[in-house]
């Protein structure tokens, strides 16, 4: 199994991008002794449960993180972490990039990350757009552009058009990043990619 639980409560961890949950942390001015040694890398591992506070569930727009049991992207404010199982969650009906699911909650989350002074500076998305479109399992071998577009209007319209393509595109951007860089994610795609070959 792939997916490292929570040492406290053994609930199946989720990875989100460090800055943000720092983000998050500062927003809610929560206790950061817990975080200590958990935020050196440019993502880190989250507990749903017992991280809830800093992932935001006290505010109206917490930090997105992904689950693997879930396979999406969502919040602290899609799922009832402490009476219900996570097996019982449906995501068939949550907005999607490409292959990527993420719940309505974690786009809000990411756009309003992305359009905060928080956020570092990245590459610009055209840049790291092939390595991102294969994370997001759009078709190989076809050109990237036209799809990538296709698919952020997709999403743009499944949010009934609240946000700027551009802001968008950054909170996509933002997350298929969090999935390149998690070296435990990197493993489990590389996984599927052998699998595919296989
Ligand atoms: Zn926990």
């Amino acid at each position: 199994m792939r997916t490292p639980t929570c040492p406290a409560c053994e609930l199946p961890l989720a990875v989100a991008d460090t800055a943000a949950v720092k983000r998050g942390i500062e927003l809610v001015s929560a206790n950061t002794s817990q975080w200590r040694g958990r935020l050196n890398g440019s993502t880190c591992l989250v507990c749903p449960k017992c991280d809830a506070y800093a992932l935001g569930i006290e505010t109206r727009i917490g930090v997105p993180f992904y689950s693997d049991v879930l396979s999406a992207f969502l919040t602290v404010h899609d799922w009832d972490w402490w009476n219900a199982d996570t097996v019982e969650c449906d995501s068939r009906t949550w907005p999607d990039f490409g292959c990527v699911t993420i719940s309505e909650s974690g786009v809000r989350a990411a756009v309003d990350y992305v359009r905060s002074a928080a956020r570092p500076a990245r590459a610009p998305a055209a840049v790291a757009r092939p390595r991102l479109a294969e994370i997001a399992g759009l078709p190989p071998g076809r050109e990237v552009e036209p799809i990538w577009r296709d698919e952020l209007r997709k999403l743009e319209l499944r949010m009934g058009s609240r946000y700027a393509y551009a802001d968008l595109e950054a909170a996509v951007v933002l997350l298929l990043d969090v999935l390149a860089r998690h070296p435990w994610q990197q493993t489990s795609l590389d996984h599927a990619i052998a699998d595919e070959q296989a």
